[in-house]
């Protein structure tokens, strides 16, 4: 749409209220929660109508990126269940842990990790202590933004500053009160807890059966990688890329679908050549932030973060987060890393087999030689891509002049957008809806649009139907009135300007081609 590049926009991500973000997913069936008519299972969230539609958009438009318009990238579908020496070799059985503490009083678990805790400056409680306020969050800025309400309660004045310091760097752990009932002294020293869900496979429960949800969609690419390269012929550099879903028993949750117990990964192995790695991680640094901004994520809300080198993973030879300005803060959309060759390398290891890349050109004499390739990996949540976008999108404007309601709009890139064109006749009249309808019909078929999803609705007053179209994203509306019948030609009206054009009825599919850009 050439259009939105000129449209004001009057929200930033950082200042949308998520609140009301999750009533709109609600009210407009986007996101529900699991299992809601028995009061929610915690975490696990499911897509509504609308939610499947943009959702499926987000991983239809990283497939084509990554896989359909390129032709040094494959494709994989492996199962969620994998054998369980998959999870020993990769590492994840002793140690995808989290550091947790309990509270010995109200019994609830935080990650030790996300537990920070402030002495608020020079205020002493009655005993002579100094004053710790607690919160959570990943960063310290986090941190400081949760506390920061708290501690000016507790000086009843406006803060200069707030210092958090990890509970777990704290030496006097006794003095830190528990965040969820104020116990003073309650927390235990950090245990670790494995994030992995267990089950068993076929008719026996012992330990023998034990098998585990994947807690990422990675390891089914390395497991295959030889029968990716024996099937495929593929050269170096070369990709394997899969979407699926990933489970994780996560203990600190919150935020909507950030982070879910049970969510979907789109994950890229690219491999290259060891001495080659830094330059390909470059690579899909650039061309990951370029996805995200083409697909209408505004500039200001992205961040490229490297990794400290205490924060990396001990293979990792160098990593990077997209993150993304959350209403809560900067938060990672997706984690690129230049993993080196460790997974390819334990899992030889573990399962005996030779999984190398024979490279004929190299080596001595004319006989080529046998490489482990170092891997890049992009890997992205489709759930926190999806709700990014959402977030993004969300706007408000000022109420026109004589009116009181806010126009909510959802600026959806045309390609994400659930719905991209509403056929709304003006009345319900007999003839009016079957040329609506009629119009509707045509607009779905393959030769209009190549799939676009299209709505009819004849519900309430053109306003209210409307607004709604501009509450779900829907980029176009075309409005079918009486003279429409005599005349053979329709308004389009676009989401972003409200601006309205009138087309012949002959030209209209056209028209929203141009328009739409897909
Ligand atoms: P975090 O530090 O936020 O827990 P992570 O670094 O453990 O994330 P990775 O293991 O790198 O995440 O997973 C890659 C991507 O998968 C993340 O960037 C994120 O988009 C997505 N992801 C991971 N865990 C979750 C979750 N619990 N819910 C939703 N998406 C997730």
């Amino acid at each position: 749409m050439a259009t939105t590049q000129s449209v004001t926009r009057y929200l930033s991500p950082s200042q949308v209220d998520l609140d009301k973000i999750a009533s709109l997913c609600k009210r407009r069936g986007f996101i529900f929660q699991s299992s809601e008519i028995y009061g929610g299972l915690n975490s696990v969230w499911d897509y509504g109508p609308l939610g499947v539609e943009l959702k499926n958009n987000v991983k239809r438009a990283w497939w084509r990126a990554m896989v359909q318009e390129r032709d040094d990238v494959v494709g994989l579908d492996a199962a969620i269940l994998m054998h369980p020496q998959v999870w020993h070799a990769s590492g994840h059985v002793a140690g995808f842990a989290d550091p947790l503490i309990d509270c010995k009083v109200c019994k609830q678990r935080f990650r030790a990790d996300h537990l920070w805790a402030a002495f608020v400056n020079g205020v002493k409680d009655k005993d002579g202590a100094p004053v710790l306020v607690t919160g959570e969050g990943s960063t310290p800025e986090e941190a400081a933004a949760e506390m920061a309400p708290r501690a000016k309660k507790l000086l009843k004045a406006s803060l200069t500053e707030i210092k958090p310091v990890l509970v777990k760097d704290l030496a006097d752990r006794d003095r830190v009160p528990c965040p969820a009932c104020g116990a003073v002294g309650s927390l235990t020293e950090p245990r670790m807890f494995n994030l992995m869900f267990k089950t068993f496979l076929g008719p026996v429960e012992d330990e023998s059966a034990v098998i585990y949800m994947r807690p990422e969609t990675a390891q089914g690419i390395f497991a295959n990688f030889d029968n990716v390269l024996t099937s495929s012929r593929m050269r170096l550099p070369f990709g394997i890329a899969q979407t699926g879903k990933a489970f994780r028993n996560e203990i600190t949750t919150g935020h909507l679908t950030f982070r879910s117990r049970e969510f979907e990964q789109m994950e890229l192995e690219y491999f290259v050549r060891p001495e080659e790695g830094e330059r390909w991680l470059q690579y899909w640094l650039e061309q990951r932030r370029g996805w995200y901004l083409k697909l209408g994520l505004r500039p200001d809300s992205l961040r490229l973060r490297q990794h400290e080198k205490e924060e990396l993973a001990h293979y990792a030879k160098d990593c990077y987060d997209v993150e993304f300005t959350f209403p809560w803060g900067w938060a990672e959309l997706e984690g690129i890393a230049n993993r080196g060759d460790f997974d390819l390398t334990q899992h030889a290891r573990s399962s005996g087999k030779k999984l190398a890349y024979f490279d004929p050109s190299t080596g001595s004499g004319e006989k080529g030689e046998h490489i482990v390739p170092y891997v890049i990996e992009p890997s992205g949540g489709v759930d926190r891509a999806t709700l990014a976008f959402l977030i993004d999108a969300y706007d408000e404007e000022p109420p026109p002049a004589g009116t009181e309601e806010a126009r909510v709009v959802l600026r959806l890139h045309p390609a994400l957008a659930p719905v991209k064109v509403a056929v709304l006749p003006l009345s319900r009249k007999e003839p009016l809806v079957n040329m609506a309808r009629d119009i509707a019909r045509e607009l779905r078929a393959p030769s209009a649009g190549s799939g676009w999803a299209v709505a009819y609705d004849d519900a309430q007053s053109i306003g209210r139907r409307y607004r709604r179209q501009d509450e779900q994203g829907t980029p176009y509306c075309v409005t079918v009135d009486f003279q429409s019948l005599e005349d053979k030609a329709v308004t389009i009206r676009e989401r972003d300007t409200m601006s309205q054009v009138r087309v012949p009825v002959a030209e209209l599919a056209a028209a929203l081609r141009e328009r739409l850009g897909l």
